[in-house]
């Protein structure tokens, strides 16, 4: 993108960036520092129906997307278009940690479900129909395999590496950069994320659009 965002956002470990998008606005997700899990959501403003993983992954008949790939809402209808990525590796296969879980893996303290809870209540969306299913894990190195197995490790992402996305409805967002304490998750240490936010193409004055983002 050649021109300057319209909107920035740096998120700790631990918080959220949320916000609403135009059709056509992009929305880039960068790993500041590297190795660091972003869980990345969407809903249809008109709907309010979230971006869902499995039927994502139904309609694209893979889980690893790429550029030019398509994320689906609920109703089956496209709600993002991948249009860039530097780091090349993430998972589109949905689920965020808990609370219980980082208790598991010895600290207390708020994980990704709660946090987006917060941000949807927020964008005044309804926390309680929260699915799991709806994550979208930048960055993660976890993958599928043939033989049923699955396997972890840290993420493969550099510093400055990132992925860009398309709104293709009105849509409200949420990313949250993920605390979870772990070496094969956000490896060994959690640390932030950038969000940056292009208007649309030729869309000409920027006026009005500042609500939006
Ligand atoms: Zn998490």
């Amino acid at each position: 993108m050649s021109n300057d965002p319209i909107a920035s956002h740096t998120i700790q470990p631990g918080s959220y960036a949320a916000g609403r998008l135009r059709v056509g606005q992009t929305l880039r997700v960068t790993d500041v520092e590297g190795a660091q899990i972003a869980d990345f959501f969407a809903w249809s403003v008109q709907d309010q129906c979230p971006q869902e993983m499995g039927l994502t992954a139904m309609v694209n008949a893979r889980w690893a997307l790429s550029v030019g790939d398509q994320l689906v809402d609920s109703a089956v209808e496209p709600i993002w278009t991948i249009v860039e990525d530097t780091a090349g590796k993430h998972l589109f296969g949905g689920g965020c940690c808990t609370r219980a879980v980082n208790i598991k893996a010895g600290v207390d303290q708020l994980g990704c479900v709660e946090i987006v809870s917060e941000g949807m209540l927020e964008l005044g969306l309804d926390p309680t129909t929260f699915q799991q299913t709806t994550a979208a894990n930048l960055f993660a190195a976890r993958a599928y395999h043939t033989d049923g197995s699955i396997t972890g490790g840290p993420p493969v992402s550099k510093a400055g590496d990132s992925i860009t996305f398309r709104a293709e409805q009105e849509l409200y967002w949420i990313l949250v950069c993920c605390p979870y304490p772990s070496e094969d998750v956000n490896g060994g240490k959690s640390t932030p994320h950038r969000v940056d936010i292009w208007a649309e193409k030729d869309a000409g004055s920027e006026e009005g659009v500042a609500e939006y983002v």
